[in-house]
């Protein structure tokens, strides 16, 4: 029986760095996948082809609508093959999941391909597709099990006209109109991507506003600028059922005033959120707790209720983000090879890649009344830029939240162009305890949407700001 320090089950961000920290930290090391392609949800269904076809969908929008404000002329008509746009996804999916086997090998870290489950503490059974069985030792355990859509109990998803981001990310068809159930990062990432491929897109939303957790702001302001993009809201609206007629989707929902409405479409997309995934692992055979929610229980090291497992990503609790899975990996990694790592789940950015992006980091505005904090605000508004002018992207703002006394920054929160790369600036500052006045006196490239950071930091130091 192969016996390893360190098995990890799952190849997600979250599994996959945390197998290579521990073989950059000296331990025998294996992976086990059950799928035939390493990278779980982000690589496969999630982060890699969402974002390769906000991409495609981007330059054809920018080829249909923006490219004559910048003279130039297409004089064929431009087209969508979304078969082809479809084989690049997959080509990127491929070459970034080729890559996490080439980062296995480099590592020498074991792959072992079936469904990883517990026998006991310290066994693993692995079962492949052929129902084939083999049993490994593992000092330690890392779980990386990840997360699956959930639905609401009413939807049946079909898979064919009742869809997750699963599906979405793989139609044969654009729709005509694709009505999405829930108005957070996924369905407004793949509302965008269709919506500009020529689907009309209607969001339906229980919460009053889209993005509930981010800054209002934020939301306020996405919501202002995609409307200006024809896509429509139904905010406030609870919805009841979802049914494939056969001719088309019919979604019944409540407003705020308990109106029946009704929605039809020909797809619905399901994005209410995920729910972690232990099907199959057998938790229980090695004293492993879940708690009410379906997750793995963890204490502050990600040490599960047997001491000598642990679990990281989108299993436990906390922001269902790669980047966090990514940062619990080499954080259990560390754990056991015996060091005191860190990580401020405060400083975890949020973002949306839609266009504009959406970022954000730290406490909203709403999280600094309900704490009671006195906090000071600098806003600056994208389109004072010249960066902003020359590209044409004028939509959308930075703003600064800091400490009334101390003038520590407290949050900051962005919409615009290219602010999923500026938030790393704001998480940098922070994670130095920098205050907004520090932000203020450094030197940012002109002509940068960054300049945005510095004048919203002037804007939050005594109204400082100097291009407004
Ligand atoms: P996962 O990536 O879910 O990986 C878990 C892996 O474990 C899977 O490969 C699964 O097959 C395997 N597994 C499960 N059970 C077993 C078992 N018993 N034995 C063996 N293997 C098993 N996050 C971002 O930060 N940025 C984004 O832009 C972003 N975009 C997203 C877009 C979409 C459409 C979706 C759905 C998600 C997106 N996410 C994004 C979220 C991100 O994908 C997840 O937070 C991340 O993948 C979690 O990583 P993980 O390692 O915890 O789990």
């Amino acid at each position: 029986m192969n016996t390893y320090d360190v098995v990890v089950i799952g190849s997600g961000p979250g599994g996959y760095v945390a197998a290579i920290r521990c073989a950059q930290l000296g331990m025998k090391t294996a992976i086990i996948e059950k799928y035939a392609t390493k990278g779980g949800t982000c690589l496969n269904v999630g982060c890699i082809p969402s974002k390769a076809l906000l991409d495609s969908s981007h330059h054809y929008e920018d080829a249909v609508k923006h490219f004559a404000e910048h003279g130039i002329e297409l004089t064929g008509e431009v087209k969508v093959n979304l078969q082809k746009m479809m084989e690049r996804k997959a080509s990127v999916v491929e070459q970034t999941t080729k890559g996490i086997d080439f980062l296995m090998d480099k590592n020498k870290i074991d792959s072992y391909q079936g469904e990883g489950s517990f026998k006991d503490k310290t066994h693993i059974e692995i079962t492949n597709e052929k129902g084939e069985t083999e049993t490994i030792e593992a000092k330690h355990s890392i779980i990386a099990t990840g997360s699956k859509p959930s639905s609401l109990p009413f939807i049946t998803i079909d898979k064919e006209r009742i869809i997750t981001s699963t599906e979405a990310l793989k139609l044969k068809e654009v729709p005509k109109h694709l009505l999405v159930i829930g108005g957070g990062v996924i369905g407004l990432e793949l509302g965008q991507v269709y919506k500009r491929l020529g689907a009309e897109v209607t969001v339906i939303e229980y919460m009053d506003r889209i993005l509930p957790t981010m800054d209002s702001a934020q939301s306020k302001e996405l919501t202002k600028v995609l409307k200006k993009q024809k896509m429509k809201f139904a905010l406030s609206h609870q919805v009841t059922s979802v049914e494939n007629t056969g001719d088309e989707v019919v979604i019944k929902a409540k407003d705020k005033k308990g109106n029946e409405v009704e929605f039809k479409g020909d797809y619905c997309l399901a994005c209410v959120g995920r729910r972690p995934y232990t099907e199959g692992l057998k938790a229980e055979n090695a004293g492993v707790k879940l708690n009410e929610r379906g997750q793995i229980e963890v204490n502050e090291q990600l040490q599960t209720s047997a001491s000598n497992i642990y679990a990281v990503g989108d299993v436990i609790k906390g922001a269902m983000l790669a980047h966090k899975a990514e940062e619990e990996g080499v954080f259990v990694a560390e754990t056991i090879a015996g060091q005191k790592p860190h990580i401020d789940y405060n400083l975890i950015p949020g973002v949306v890649y839609t266009w504009p992006e959406v970022a954000s980091v730290g406490k909203t505005e709403e999280q600094l009344k309900e704490a009671k904090l006195t906090y000071k605000v600098g806003q600056f508004p994208m389109r004072a830029l010249g960066r902003s002018r020359a590209s044409g992207d004028i939509d959308g703002f930075v703003k600064i939240l800091s400490d009334a006394t101390t003038d520590e920054v407290l949050g900051v929160h962005m919409v615009g162009a290219r602010v999923a790369d500026l938030i790393a600036e704001a998480v940098t500052a922070m994670e130095f305890r920098a205050s907004a006045e520090d932000i203020s006196r450094m030197s940012h490239a002109h002509p940068t949407y960054a300049e945005a950071v510095k004048e919203a930091a002037l804007a939050a130091t005594e109204n400082r700001a100097l291009h407004i």
